[in-house]
Formats: C-alpha cells, structure tokens, sequence
C-alpha cells in the first residue's frame, strides 16, 4: 500500500467516522421514549381512576434541554392512551418553563419527573387551557416558585366555571379551590392580529413565544412555540385519539377549531413537529383531513338543522360513520359529543362572555 493511502485511510478513520458520529448525536432530536397507547381500552361500570398507580413519564426529548412529560397508559379512562394532558419542561441555568401542569392528583409525580433531569428552579408556566389534565397541579407548582400565564379569559373560566355557574354542557374544571393556581400573568387574543405572541420569553438558549388562539376548544387556549427546537405544543383543539372537542360552555368552537388549524398551517414550517395534548406528534399536513371531517359535520348537521331535524334524530343519522375507521379511540360517547356540538353551534349559537358561552342544558 502507498503512503498515500495510508494517509486516505487515516483521514477516513479519524477525520471522517467521529464527524459523521457527531452528526448522528446532533440528528437525533426529536426522541420519542414512550408513544401512547393504542387500544382499544375498555373499563368496567363504576371504574375509578387509580391516581397511585399512574406514573408521569418523560416520554419524548425534543432537543437536549426541552422534554415531554405523559401519564402511563391504560388507566385512566378520560385518556386511556396516556393519562392526563401532556406537560413539557424547558430547562437550564434560567430555570424550568413549564407547559401545563397535569392533574392535581399527580403533582408530586410530575415534580418528581421533571427532578429527574434537573434541579432548576420552576420560574415560568404557561397553561394551554383550563381543563384540569392541563392545570390541575397549578397551585402546587406555584407554590414551588412558578409564575403562571395564561388568557385572561382561561382566569375567569377557572374562576367561575360554567358548572358552578348552574349552567349545563361539558364544563371540564372544578372551581379554583386554591387561588394559588391561578394565572397571574394575563392577555388577550387580539383577532387583528392572529399568531402574534403575547409573552415571548429567551432562556436556556431558546425562544419561547406563548400565543393566545381564538375561540377553539376553549376561549382561553395558548399555543407555545419553541423556536429554536422548531416545535409548537397546540394543546386539544387537534386530536387524533376519539373524536373532536369544542368545549362550548367554556367558550370552545368547532369552526374556531377550523381557524386554529388554519393559523397553524402559516405559522409552522413543513418541519416543525406539533405537539397535541393528546395523541400521536403531527405535522401540518395531518391537520388537513382533520379540518375536512370538522368542516364536513358542521355543514351536514345544518343541513339537517334547517330541516327541522331534533337533536336525537340528527345524532341517529350516524354522520360520522364514514370517518369511524380511521379513528382512533373512537366511542359512542365521544361521536356523540362531537355530533352535538355541530349541531349546537350551527344555530342560535351563544355568544362568549367572560370565557363561556350559555349553552343549553343537558342530560
Ligand atoms: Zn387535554
């Protein structure tokens, strides 16, 4: 062999292999731990939660320093896929940003989880919405230092929520027994300026922008961009486990469902993995058939509404049959509430005041 081609095999060896194995470590985000389950689940009447049986895991890093927390699987029946709302936890030498907080019951597991990669202090959290899977341990993370931002609208629904209020329809969040857990940084969305930040926060070496959506799943969501990991967490006004849910009595709304997805597809790039409550991580075209099956339901729901269909009839009609195979999770319960929702908001749809809309009683 020539010396030259010793020299070729040494610059392979020891030039070329450790760049291409750097490469690898710095390709790999982001790393899915732990993917949701699929199914199906069932639970017998009168089932509780065991809250002491279910963990909070880190199930995804979505760069060195920015993680995802997730209940375990199979337990609990509001999301038997992964118990509660996905959390994640940005982390550094300025301290923890927290997305969500999880359910009240499982706050010293979520501590617990976000202690297992650091010890920084919790500084910011920022709640995507008011269902308590999203912030029911807010009082408890306050407590441990954290300033909690949120839509000002979110405040008031958590203040008073439409069931306490005596009003009917899907409420969602107990009452605020500790004030501590309640946001004490607010603001508005502005519908002149839809996708603009409402807080932007620089720490630990990314940026962070909170942005307040318009009327969705509830009337208070925030959306969280990290730009720097190319991820936004877009909260439950996408799901691909059982059907859509427009919280109505909190202000929610399917075609404000419709508009989410619509910013969405301009604010995120063809890369940029989004992050739903609940389900499977997506990217902005899997959005789309979702949008279509929302938009399709509302239109053939006004179409039987205006033919003076009755609620029950319209939900005998079966509408989302032809969608039924491709989703996941799917039960009577959840096509139910999704059918009805249509159906309520394609006439005589209430108006949001202070975070909620007056829909009709129930069951
Ligand atoms: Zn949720």
């Amino acid at each position: 062999m020539t010396k030259r081609a010793f020299l070729f095999i040494g610059v392979v060896v020891f030039v070329v292999a450790p760049m291409l194995l750097l490469r690898a470590q710095t390709v790999q985000y982001p790393i899915e731990l732990v993917p949701p389950g699929k199914g199906p689940y069932t639970f017998p009447d009168g089932y509780q939660t065991p809250w002491d049986k279910i963990d909070i895991l880190v199930t995804a890093k979505m760069s060195p320093n920015l993680f995802v927390l997730h209940g375990s699987q199979g337990l609990d029946p509001a999301h038997p896929d992964a118990s509660g709302g996905r959390a994640m936890a940005l982390f550094g030498p300025d301290g923890v940003l927290m997305v969500d907080t999880e359910n009240r019951q499982v706050a010293e597991k979520t501590l617990k989880a976000i202690r297992s990669f650091t010890n920084a202090p919790i500084k910011t959290i920022v709640n995507t919405h008011v269902h308590p899977d999203h912030t029911g341990a807010n009082a408890f993370f306050a407590q441990q230092g954290g300033v909690i931002f949120a839509q000002e609208n979110l405040r008031l629904e958590m203040i008073r929520p439409p069931a306490a209020a005596g009003r009917g329809g899907a409420a969602g969040a107990a009452p605020a027994q500790d004030t501590a857990g309640l946001p004490v940084a607010t603001y508005h969305y502005d519908p002149a300026k839809p996708g603009e930040p409402a807080v932007t926060f620089t720490m630990n070496g990314e940026v962070v922008d909170f942005i307040p959506m318009m009327p969705s799943h509830t009337a208070g969501d925030t959306i969280v961009r990290f730009r720097k990991a190319n991820v936004i967490y877009i909260e439950d006004f996408y799901r691909n486990f059982g059907y859509p849910f427009a919280d109505q009595a909190n202000g929610g709304s399917l075609k404000g469902m419709i508009d989410a997805v619509d910013l969405i597809e301009k604010l995120a790039g063809p890369d940029t993995l989004l992050i739903p409550g609940h389900g499977t991580f997506v990217k902005k075209p899997e959005l789309l058939p979702y949008r279509a099956m929302v938009a399709d339901i509302l239109a053939k729901a006004k179409t039987l509404r205006d033919q003076g269909k009755t609620l029950q009839e319209v939900l005998a009609a079966n509408l989302t049959a032809p969608y039924d195979k491709a989703t996941q999770g799917d039960t009577q319960q959840s096509k139910d509430r999704f059918i009805t929702e249509a159906y309520d908001e394609v006439k005589d749809f209430p108006p949001v005041v202070e975070g909620r809309r007056t829909m009709p009683t129930r069951r």
